[in-house]
C-alpha cells in the first residue's frame, strides 16, 4: 500500500505477473512479425517502463522511436485534439507498433493513430499494456493487450498520479 498527497493506493498487480505477461506479447509480436523490423514507437510518459521490458523480449529486428502528446484546444467545431510531438522518424511504409501504457476512453490513441495513419505507414499495431473497456468512448482496435481491468484509476509500473508514482515495479489502485 502507498499514500501519495491524499490517496491511497493498494496492490493490484504484481510485477511478476506483468513480467510474465508481457513475455506473452512478445512472443506473439514476434511471431506476428517474423522477417519484418517494425518501428516500435513508444507514447511518453507512461509507457516507458512497458515499453522497456517489451523491446527487451523482442528478438526480430526493431528500431525504436519516441513521442509524447500535447492537448490543446481547437475551435468549437473541431474540438480538442492530441497533437503528436517530437517524432522525428518517417514513418512512412514502416510497420508500426504503437506502445502506451493505458487505453482509458481511447482518445489519446485515436489521435495518435489518425495523424500516425495520415502519414502512410504499411502497418499498424497498438500494445497497451492496460485497457478500461468500460470507459472506452472511441471505438479502436487494439491488437495487443496486457491486461483487461476495471474503471478505476492505477498507478505505478510507468503511471503516475499527479507525476508520483511511476517508478513502482507494481501496478496499484484507488483503494
Ligand atoms: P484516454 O485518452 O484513453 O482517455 O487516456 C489515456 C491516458 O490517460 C493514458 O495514457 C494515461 O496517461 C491517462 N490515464 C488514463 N487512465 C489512467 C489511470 O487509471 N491511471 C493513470 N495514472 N493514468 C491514466
Amino acid at each position: 500500500m502507498i499514500t501519495i498527497k491524499d490517496k491511497t493506493f493498494v496492490p493490484f498487480i504484481t510485477s511478476e505477473a506483468i513480467q510474465e505477461r508481457i513475455q506473452e506479447l512478445a512472443e506473439q509480436i514476434n511471431q506476428a512479425y517474423a522477417g519484418k523490423t517494425p518501428l516500435i514507437v513508444v507514447v511518453l510518459n507512461g509507457a516507458f517502463l512497458f515499453a522497456a521490458d517489451l523491446a527487451k523480449r523482442l528478438t526480430i529486428p526493431c528500431e525504436i522511436t519516441f513521442l509524447r502528446v500535447s492537448s490543446y484546444k481547437g475551435t468549437e467545431s473541431t474540438g480538442q485534439l492530441k497533437e503528436i510531438l517530437g517524432l522525428t522518424e518517417s514513418v512512412a511504409n514502416r510497420d508500426l507498433i504503437v506502445v502506451e501504457d493505458i487505453v482509458d476512453t481511447g482518445k489519446t490513441l485515436c489521435d495518435i493513430r489518425d495523424q500516425l495513419q495520415a502519414q502512410g505507414p504499411s502497418s499498424l499495431a497498438i500494445a497497451t499494456l492496460l485497457f478500461k473497456p468500460e470507459a472506452l468512448q472511441k471505438p479502436i482496435d487494439l491488437q495487443y493487450v496486457g491486461f483487461e481491468i476495471e474503471n478505476k484509476f492505477v498507478l505505478g509500473y510507468g503511471l503516475d498520479y499527479d507525476g508520483l508514482g511511476r517508478n513502482t515495479p507494481d501496478i496499484l489502485v484507488l483503494e
